[in-house]
């Protein structure tokens, strides 16, 4: 098959839409820079309106007592209520000057706030994100991150960096919490930090970035990419630890002239094979170390021999049809549904015709079992299955659902241009489905319907199994198929479905469940992937629901029982998706309560993905999922996976979180691994490590590629080791440390109270904050917050979790909460980072070079963030904010006509479509910009960035983006500095004995 891209992002973005190329940025036209000069003129008025307003204020340096002598803490004062003395914003970031005439945040968004007397911190004198995150970005314009000299500096979430693997994996994929580790579990308790990794094995690189190495040869002085020549080579696959089964990596020690090697996980000590032997040089090195791969990079792939192949599941009662007796399993195949065809005009025109399906001829089943039971119990790797699960339902057909489902899957197989369009040849062939995968098609609404799409018939016929309890697949051929050979077929379906049901209901309830289940059938044998659509709550058939939602239980105990599934069907099939190998993806188009809790488990517990498209708009939402189906289909991904974490000698791995089955304490099973899914891991110790020694975590997943290899994917990292709780705060990692953070309290949802996760979060930032002041600060005032350099933001980043949808206060539907509370227990650190605080810049005063290729590593000029507050906004402003799933742009009351006709080519702002979500491709200076803003920030997502337009006091989204600035008084929780505030009092209570010596904390 072609290699898949795992680098080009979005094939609009690159040159060729090949690997390893530059995103193609625009560039705007000779004749738009006539245009580009309004907009520079534009923007001088408003540089002199600023100007004049900085002008206008006091220019006293800033009175805060930054202790210079104390490099690695920051303290910050606490401003008694007098009048609060203005910096010199001359020199200073513009992340610490806040506007004169900046808004307030509209009064229905605004939160609680402290009540009695307080004493005031001013905004710009606390810790702020934007300015860590231009300094951290500083670092890696013009220079890589290197995986093995990082001087204790792990990029941040948000830095663009072009990494090296030198050993270390790179972050991307490995980040631990504490890069230098507490040598004793003490230690670690004595600084209350969380210790942990987060997996994201399949991460993206960036595009260029040298790709991860597909090591196939051991036969030393051969090529390591090689085939292997020697049948033992080929069968005895990477090397690997006797004892702990660790793979071989950069950091084993080869030993006795290079015939044995010592583990670096566990210290045993391995034979070489003979084949992969190598002498060692005089500095300790094998002599081939410069050309093994597996010996230099911390990330690498291995394909691996038969005995790694997975396991065919032991229960098949649904494929092979036990149960229920088989006559009346056939007697079930209702030849009559088929008649819903009968309704098939001629005047569909283009479309194939469809012919009638035939029942199975008596002894299908047990045919099909022999032949099933024949198989090898080992499962032959092969490319992907895809099973395509469509709700056919009265509301899905009603409300335009499935017609654009239709279409999105139509555009993900085959692309935008139509077979009857003229042929692909003219080189403008899209990126599509891989060689020798397979596709099939099953609608369901009351009855469960199986097309066959086989290539060689006139058309595709159906099949219906009506009795939803015993669910099997009543085709033998034309199920999955090839969907190159099947194209007519498939497109033919796709094209008529919709306006067949439009004619030939099958009634107004969906039995998902039920189809789930054949589509199991279909795939038990094989693992793949499922991609079900969904409408409405599933009201008949197994697993069947009802509405439970109840607003008066929302914020009592019982809520949490709506996170998770309400019949145990959900969680059993789930379990026996993911034991298949196989991955569900889930789309929901709910207009009311859909019980994501239930219905998302599938995806939950398989490593499949959930697109939730609440109150489906089509003209606002069709792109956007046409953008989703056609990733679905074509990026990086894996099947029928099992990870481990390894960990070395002293430490283990404790719990996990994130979406999986886990078969066992240390196996994870996914049925499938995007490039976005990660895991978190808690480290645990069982002994003391040697402050002399590193100590090292190993991930192994073993996997099924897309295209049929069976591999292993190891990533490795290092740690050091100190005795010093200086030395644990100075290195650690606060971006790995929330995202850990994240995945633990959203993982409590269903088992505890949402207030009371709240509250432990907040227990757990301040306890940190304590334990540094106690044990790291010297001796200072009272009045003085004193906070870690490296975790200087934990507070902010605390309260953004306070806000988040799954975890916030207020009134928040359980199908929203389900979905993020997944969202996060699945995202890696820069999904969760960017969720968590989103990225906000004003577009109105742009220079003329943001937005467009600058310096030697060629990186998008970016403007200066801004923080997440109306108290950095001004009405005659213009900002475009993201969070990782959508961009807004919120235009304010009196912003410039010229703003928003450079970007949507309107004069005013009542002209604005807000159902459109994609910028027009205008030749002006502004829209170019955006638009290679907005590529920038899709390419770091790894995914399309749907646009809305908010407009300041006209549209009721601007709520939504309100609760997006997190600094603000929202969501049910305080301000950040109220919030800081609230930290230090708590501080100052411990410190002077008012909680006892952190009795009143307890470890959760
Ligand atoms: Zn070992």
């Amino acid at each position: 098959m072609p290699p898949r891209s795992r680098y080009a992002v979005d094939p609009s973005l690159t040159a060729q839409g090949g690997q390893g190329t530059q995103p193609n940025y625009q560039q705007p036209q000779q004749a738009e820079y006539q245009q580009g000069h309004q907009q520079a003129n534009l923007q001088t008025g408003y540089d002199q309106q600023q100007q004049q307003q900085y002008n206008g204020a006091p220019t006293q340096q800033p009175s805060g007592p930054y202790d210079s002598t104390a490099p690695r803490e920051r303290s910050y004062a606490v401003h008694r209520p007098e009048p609060a003395v203005q910096p010199n914003v001359q020199s200073m970031h513009p992340s610490l000057v806040q506007p004169m005439n900046h808004i307030p945040p509209p009064p229905h968004s605004s939160g609680p706030s402290i009540s009695g007397p307080r004493v005031r911190i001013d905004p710009s004198q606390v810790p702020n994100p934007v300015e860590a995150q231009e300094m951290d970005q500083n670092l890696y314009d013009e220079e890589d991150f290197l995986s093995c000299q990082t001087k204790g500096v792990i990029p941040l979430a948000g830095t663009d960096y072009r990494g090296v693997d030198q050993g270390n994996s790179l972050p991307r994929h490995l980040r631990v919490t504490l890069p230098v580790a507490p040598s004793n579990s003490q230690l670690l308790d004595t600084t209350a930090l969380p210790f942990g990794v987060i997996v994201q094995p399949f991460a993206q690189l960036r595009y260029d970035e040298a790709p991860i190495p597909l090591v196939s040869n051991w036969v030393s002085g051969q090529s390591a990419f090689d085939q292997p020549q020697i049948q033992d080579a080929e069968e005895e696959g990477p090397p690997r630890c006797e004892k702990c089964r660790g793979y071989i990596n950069p950091f084993v020690r080869f030993v006795d002239g290079g015939r044995r090697w010592g583990c670096n996980l566990c210290g045993q000590t391995n034979e070489v094979h003979p084949t992969y032997y190598s002498s060692i040089s005089p500095s300790g090195h094998r002599l081939d170390h410069s050309d093994r791969p597996e010996l230099l990079h911390g990330t690498v792939d291995f394909p691996v021999p038969k005995m790694y192949w997975a396991v065919q599941p032991a229960s098949d009662d649904t494929a092979t049809g036990d149960g229920p007796d088989i006559a009346a399993a056939t007697a079930s195949l209702t030849s009559a549904a088929s008649d819903m065809l009968g309704g098939l005009t001629a005047s569909l025109g283009q479309t194939p015709a469809v012919t009638r399906g035939n029942s199975p001829a008596p002894g299908f089943k047990e045919k099909e079992k022999e032949r099933l039971k024949a198989e090898a119990r080992l499962r032959r790797p092969v490319p992907i299955s895809r099973v395509f699960v469509l709700d056919v339902s009265d509301g899905a057909v009603k409300r335009g659902v499935l017609r654009y489902v239709c279409e999105g899957i139509r555009r993900g197989l085959y692309g935008t241009k139509r077979k009857s369009e003229g042929d692909s040849e003219d080189g403008e062939e899209e990126e599509g489905i891989g060689a020798g995968e397979r596709v099939a098609i099953i609608t369901v609404a009351e009855s469960v319907g199986f097309w066959n799409l086989s290539a060689g018939s006139s058309g595709p016929s159906l099949m219906v199994v009506s009795d939803l309890e015993d669910m099997f697949v009543p085709l033998r051929d034309g199920f999955l198929v090839d969907p190159v050979e099947s194209r007519s077929q498939i497109e033919g379906l796709l094209n008529m479905l919709p306006d067949m049901m439009e004619r030939q209901s099958d009634g107004g309830r969906c039995a998902i469940g039920a189809a789930i289940k054949g589509a199991l059938a279909g795939l038990r044998r094989l693992g793949g992937q499922i991609t079900f659509f969904l409408t409405s709550l599933p009201l008949v058939g197994p697993g069947k629901l009802t509405s439970r939602d109840d607003p008066t239980v929302y914020n009592t105990d019982k809520e949490r029982a709506l996170f998770t599934a309400a019949d145990p069907f959900w969680r059993n099939t789930a379990d026996e998706i993911a034991n298949a190998g196989v991955g569900v993806n889930t789309f929901l188009f709910p207009d009311q309560y859909t019980d994501v809790a239930s219905v998302g488990a599938l995806s939950a517990a398989t490593g499949g993905d959930v697109f939730f498209h609440p109150r489906f708009e089509p003209v606002r939402d069709r792109d956007t999922l046409f953008d989703e189906i056609r990733r679905s289909l074509t990026t990086e991904l894996v099947y029928n996976a099992t990870m481990r974490v390894r960990c070395s000698n002293n430490l283990r791995v404790g719990e996990h979180y994130g979406d999986f089955h886990q078969r066992s304490l240390t196996d994870l099973e996914f049925g499938t691994i995007g490039e976005s899914a990660a895991i978190g891991a808690v480290i645990k110790y069982e002994g003391k490590l040697d402050e002399k020694d590193l100590c090292y975590v190993q991930v192994a997943v073993l996997y099924t590629s897309i295209g049929g290899e069976r591999r292993v994917r190891v990533l490795n990292t290092s740690m050091g080791v100190t005795g010093l709780v200086g030395n644990v705060f100075r290195f650690s990692d606060l971006d790995a440390s929330v995202t850990l953070y994240a995945k633990e309290a959203v993982s409590l949802m269903p088992s505890k109270q949402l207030k009371d996760i709240r509250k432990m979060l907040t227990d757990r930032c301040n306890r940190v904050l304590l334990m540094y002041r106690r044990h790291c600060a010297g001796a200072t005032q009272q009045g003085q917050l004193i906070l870690p350099e490296t975790f200087k933001l934990l507070p902010l980043y605390t309260l953004c979790l306070l806000k988040s949808k799954p975890l916030k206060g207020g009134t928040v539907t359980s199908d929203v909460r389900s979905h993020y509370m997944r969202r996060l227990r699945s995202y890696g650190v820069v999904s969760t980072m960017t969720l968590l605080y989103p990225r906000l810049l004003a577009i109105h005063d742009l220079t003329d070079d943001v937005g467009f290729p600058a310096g030697p590593m060629g990186r998008l000029k970016m403007p200066s963030f801004m923080r997440a507050s109306y108290g950095w906004m001004v009405a005659e402003g213009a900002y475009l904010m993201t969070n990782g799933e959508t961009a807004m742009i919120w235009l304010g009351g009196a912003v410039s006509p010229q703003v928003i006709d450079d970007l949507w080519g309107v004069d005013n702002p009542e002209e604005l479509d807000t159902r459109m979500t994609r910028l027009p491709k205008l030749p002006t200076l502004l829209s170019t910009q955006i638009r290679n803003l907005l590529a920038h920030f899709e390419r770091i997502m790894g995914h399309p960035l749907p646009l809305l337009i908010i407009r300041q006091n006209m549209d009721g989204m601007e709520l939504e983006y309100a609760n997006h600035l997190v600094e603000d008084s929202n969501n049910d929780a305080l301000s950040y500095t109220d919030y800081l505030m609230t930290s230090h009092k708590s501080i100052t209570n411990e410190m002077s004995g008012g909680g006892g010596k952190g009795d009143s904390w307890r470890p959760w």
